[in-house]
């Protein structure tokens, strides 16, 4: 039986106090990750755009609860089973699809340059994404550690990618992810089971317009046009989140 602690390594947005996985990450004073008071690291966390994606909008994606929904309970409709060493055992992580994600993964990867940045450890979500991303169109992926610990939220600091901020999307469940950069923000509701969520379809157009190349820089459209594609569930998780 797993402790909640190891359960941790699939992400639920905010930051653990303290456990047994993160052994190699931590230090006595804490996380080793970058945090409030420590200085940023100078490097990017992306390495330079391929030639042949160079001209393309950065497109950022989460993972949990955006693209996929995972647990450590049996899942008898899981799409995928991703088996984890924790302190060497092997627990399985039983992974669900967002209906439409292989869809969309395909359309939005024609489009952008693809980068899935998840608060999950790699040791989890490097095995999902390598049976997730059947149409290989996921450029770089980034993980727990490239996050910033924020207030105790695991926070993906778009500045820190290395390509122009006014070329930069995040599509997140969580907006604690992208509390430094609301305005390039495309709110999306946190999925679990619903078979008949539609919503990473439904976003598509929208993305096929902030894609063009007439648009010189997303967040004044992503600013103004967000509340027409936000959901009362959005606003709802909006608003759980503000109330921590
Ligand atoms: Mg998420």
């Amino acid at each position: 039986m797993l402790s909640q602690e190891e359960q941790s390594i699939i992400a639920r947005g905010r930051v653990e106090v303290y456990h047994p996985l993160q052994h190699d990450q931590v230090t006595e004073f804490g996380p080793a990750f970058p945090t409030d008071a420590s200085i940023k690291a100078p490097t990017s966390l992306l390495a330079p755009a391929r030639d042949d994606l160079i001209d393309r909008k950065c497109l950022v994606l989460d993972l949990d609860e955006t693209l996929v929904h995972s647990s450590f309970k049996y899942l008898p409709q899981a799409d995928f089973v991703i088996p984890v060493e924790i302190e060497g055992q092997y627990h399985n992580v039983y992974v669900i699809k967002r209906p439409g994600v292989d869809d969309f993964l395909k359309r939005v990867g024609d489009l952008y340059e693809i980068v899935v940045f998840t608060a999950s450890v790699s040791k989890y979500g490097d095995p999902l994404l390598d049976q997730l991303d059947v149409h290989q169109v996921v450029h770089h992926r980034l993980f727990r550690e490239s996050c910033y610990n924020h207030q105790g939220n695991y926070v993906k600091d778009l500045s820190q990618l290395g390509r122009p901020l006014e070329n930069i999307i995040i599509l997140d469940n969580s907006p604690a992810s992208y509390i430094f950069h609301p305005e390039h923000a495309l709110p999306i509701s946190s999925w679990f089971s619903d078979t008949h969520d539609n919503e990473l379809l439904d976003i598509i157009p929208f993305l096929e317009d902030l894609a063009s190349e007439d648009l010189k820089d997303v967040s004044l459209v992503l600013d103004v046009a967000i509340p027409k594609y936000t959901t009362m569930k959005v606003a709802q998780d909006a608003m759980a989140y503000t109330s921590i």
